[in-house]
């Protein structure tokens, strides 16, 4: 039976603030899983701590509200666990580029088949508005005594730079494009990172919606310019279509290079896709060729009277070096 947008909503008590981009995610997670028909009962939805920490509990999937900067590494459990079930880890920009930077580095390396939504808003939102490790340096929102002192991470290039295989942004209030861009991640065989633009209209009073929309940015006919703009109407391809060495190094000179694009000209969509990156759950499978047929969630670990199945004895001998 197809499934609907409105199957995958809790009743859960929203306490966003009013306007806040983070309903604009929410949508397009709920719209991409249900235009997907997946299984509610295979999803599982993975957060940290921070006012993104609190999507789990909107989505009627599987979900876990983790520790903070902790997402990844439940998320990554939980999905080489059951290889099977589609995992949507989500976390704030503080959270996945702060506390959590060295998940969000050493996931690139692996390469698992699961999908990283940051919700970006420059500020911590839930402890009222420091500045994250996003803002740029000398920005200076209502929520900051003085302007930010630190430089602002790139968070594409970071991505780009650990060897994410694949790596977008989006805009919370493009649902449908963002929608399309999640659906993507979802098929992307590899682990797929999505920065999202996403405006906390409470704490951060430059990057609002009307920023976003052009506020400010006139053409010489006085009209509004957006400030976004989507690389697949621009000509831009990020996708590795033959995987030779050449193809990669152009198409991830071509990301980094786009990716310091950012203010009054900002891309939307795809940056870098190559899905000839075995995934890990492949190379544990070329470990161990009972893996995907009997991953660790499926197996039994005790007798019917309790007793472990296991035999620390056995595993001991497996690790002694000769
Ligand atoms: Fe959204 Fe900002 Fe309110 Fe948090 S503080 S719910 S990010 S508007």
């Amino acid at each position: 039976m197809a499934l609907k947008f409105s199957d995958l909503r809790t009743t859960v008590h929203n306490d966003w603030c009013p306007g806040c981009g983070d309903f604009g995610i929410l949508n397009a997670v709920q719209m991409s899983l249900a235009e997907m028909n997946v299984d509610p009962s295979q999803a599982v939805v993975v957060s940290g701590i921070g006012c993104s920490g609190k999507f789990p509990h909107f989505v009627k999937t599987y979900g876990v509200h983790t520790l903070h900067g902790r997402a990844l590494p439940f998320a990554t459990g939980i999905k080489l666990s059951n290889p099977n079930l589609e995992v949507i880890c989500e976390a704030g920009d503080g959270d996945s580029m702060g506390i959590g930077a060295g998940h969000f580095v050493n996931s690139g390396r692996r390469n698992v088949d699961m999908v990283y939504i940051v919700h970006d808003n420059e500020v911590y939102g839930l402890t009222k508005g420091q500045a994250a490790p996003t803002m740029k340096l000398g920005m200076k929102t209502k929520s900051l005594p003085m302007p930010n002192i630190n430089q602002g991470i790139n968070p594409i290039m970071l991505a780009i730079a650990s060897g994410y295989t694949f790596v977008a942004r989006g805009y919370s209030y493009d649902v449908r494009h963002l929608k399309d861009l999640i659906i993507k991640a979802i098929k992307h065989k590899g682990f797929a990172f999505l920065d999202v633009l996403q405006p906390c209209p409470t704490y951060n009073d430059v990057q609002t919606k009307e920023y976003w929309a052009g506020e400010g940015h006139l053409d010489p006919n006085g009209r509004m310019q957006p400030r976004t703009y989507k690389l697949e109407d621009s000509g831009y391809d990020g996708i590795v279509h033959t995987g030779s060495e050449d193809e990669v190094e152009k198409k991830v000179g071509q990301a980094v290079q786009k990716s310091f694009e950012f203010g009054d000209h900002t891309p939307l969509g795809v940056f870098y896709q190559n899905e000839f990156v075995p995934t890990y759950e492949d190379r544990l499978n070329g470990r161990m060729p009972t893996y995907r047929s009997m991953p660790p969630a499926k197996q039994e670990i005790a007798r019917p009277d309790g007793t472990p199945l296991a035999s620390i004895r056995k595993m001991l001998d497996e690790f002694r070096v000769i």
